[in-house]
């Protein structure tokens, strides 16, 4: 990955551009001065311009929007940093993320929230925070919401700890009435989840593995959607993982609940069978499913009722990870891998089109979370990811720019990857 500042003029000649925005898909040279988008045209000529660079076959986007990443900072930066985030986030095309708040401490305050910027400040990539619902994260008392919000919180999630008090949640959706900032509930049942580690079914029998029943998260989810109702709240689901949860979803949509939700690459291209082979990079909450479950998730993505595609990158050292499956930690790194995957498990085998692709990482994410999207259009800044959709490659360690490598993908075959970003002035090719 090689990143330049671009001071002057760059023109990107013969780009499919894929505009989710008028869901056109056209062909066109760019010309990009100071940052900014200044033409757009079947043939612009490269006399004055300083450099440029033919993009012929290649594919350009908006940036993609991640709502759900883990930057472990404070407290773990032997995981992950917001500077090696940021680079994951950029090899795998992102140029906007969400970072969840179980850092040490956990991002309960106005300090926390300011310090996410700062550190991200100089980055490529906007780093958005998600404040924690509850002080520490502990379930019992609410933060103070609304002046993490007006000091830039995007959204509230106690991710990684599910809120089990419902008068709790109950509040919480009050104050994001005030607020306007969404509610994400990690939602997973801790009496039903009991000391499960893989999903409840064949596998986790035949392999004699405790098992964590899909019921555990469809009863919390059920339960949020009650709630949300009765407040006339905004919630948002994280990482739905079951056939019943997105059928829960699908009717709460269909009674104008204002529900939005979001499916990880690991849920739509793994199943607990990957489980067999012991790999703790498997691990993950909520667990790896079951193949009805996983189709279930791609129909969801393709009716609408899944708003976006997002990570849950969750870096985590080696020692964390190399050891029992039971003592190992739940999570897998997901920036470098998400468009791939969605490529090959989505897009080849016919199951979503690019654009409706293109729009699970772009413009819907970005509407929940009320982010700014650059449109691909003259005047706006420059932030946009290229790609090609065929190339066939390997996925390795050399492709890891996280500073974790808790992946389960490594030796994986793709088809289509990421190949540059635009952003902030700057060209990374990748
Ligand atoms: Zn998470």
């Amino acid at each position: 990955m090689q990143t330049r500042k671009i001071d002057t003029s760059i023109l990107f000649k013969n780009a499919t551009i894929v505009d989710p925005f008028k869901e056109e898909i056209y062909e066109a040279d760019l010309l990009i001065e100071k940052g900014k988008i200044s033409k757009i045209d079947r043939d612009i000529p490269d006399k004055e311009v300083r450099e440029k660079v033919n993009l012929k076959g290649f594919y350009i986007a908006p940036g993609f929007v991640d709502l759900h990443v883990h930057f472990r900072e404070p407290g773990y930066e032997n995981s992950e940093t917001i500077e090696t985030g940021c680079r994951a986030a950029l090899a795998g095309g992102f140029t906007q993320v969400c970072c969840m708040p179980n850092t040490d401490p956990a991002i309960d305050t106005r300090e926390t929230v300011r310090f996410i910027y700062e550190k991200a400040e100089k980055e490529l990539v906007n780093v958005y925070p998600i404040a924690a619902i509850t002080k520490e994260r502990k379930g019992d008392e609410l933060t103070e919401m609304v002046e993490l919000a007006e000091a830039g919180a995007v959204a509230f999630s106690d991710d990684g700890s599910p809120l089990s008090n419902s008068q709790i949640l109950r509040y919480a959706l009050e104050y994001s009435k005030i607020t306007g900032k969404p509610i994400i509930n990690h939602s997973e049942d801790p009496g039903l989840k009991g000391d499960g580690i893989i999903n409840e079914g064949i596998v986790s029998t035949q392999l004699g593995i405790p098992g964590n029943p899909g019921i555990a998260e469809e009863v919390m989810i059920a339960r949020d959607l009650k709630i949300a109702e009765f407040v006339k709240a905004r919630m948002h689901v994280p990482h739905v993982s079951t056939a019943g949860s997105v059928e829960l979803i699908r009717q709460a949509k269909a009674r104008g609940i204002a529900v939005t939700a979001e499916v990880t690459p690991h849920h739509f291209s793994l199943t607990d069978e990957y489980m067999r082979s012991f790999n703790a990079n498997g691990k993950v909450a909520p667990p790896l499913r079951t193949e009805a479950d996983r189709q279930a998730l791609i129909a969801g993505l393709k009716d609408g009722t899944i708003d976006a595609i997002a990570t849950d990158h969750a870096p985590h050292v080696v020692d964390a990870k190399e050891t029992s499956l039971d003592l190992a930690a739940y999570g897998l790194i997901g920036l470098e891998t998400a468009f791939a995957l969605a490529l090959t498990h989505l897009v080849h085998p016919k199951l979503l089109t690019l654009m409706e692709l293109v729009k699970l990482l772009t413009t819907k994410p970005a509407a929940l979370m009320q982010l700014p999207l650059s449109e691909i259009k003259i005047g706006t800044d420059a932030n946009f990811t290229i790609f090609n959709i065929n190339e066939w490659w390997v996925f390795g360690a050399q492709n890891i720019y996280s500073k974790s490598h808790n992946s389960p993908f490594i030796g994986n075959e793709f088809t289509g990857r990421v190949k540059g970003v635009f952003t902030k002035s700057h060209y990374t090719s990748i």
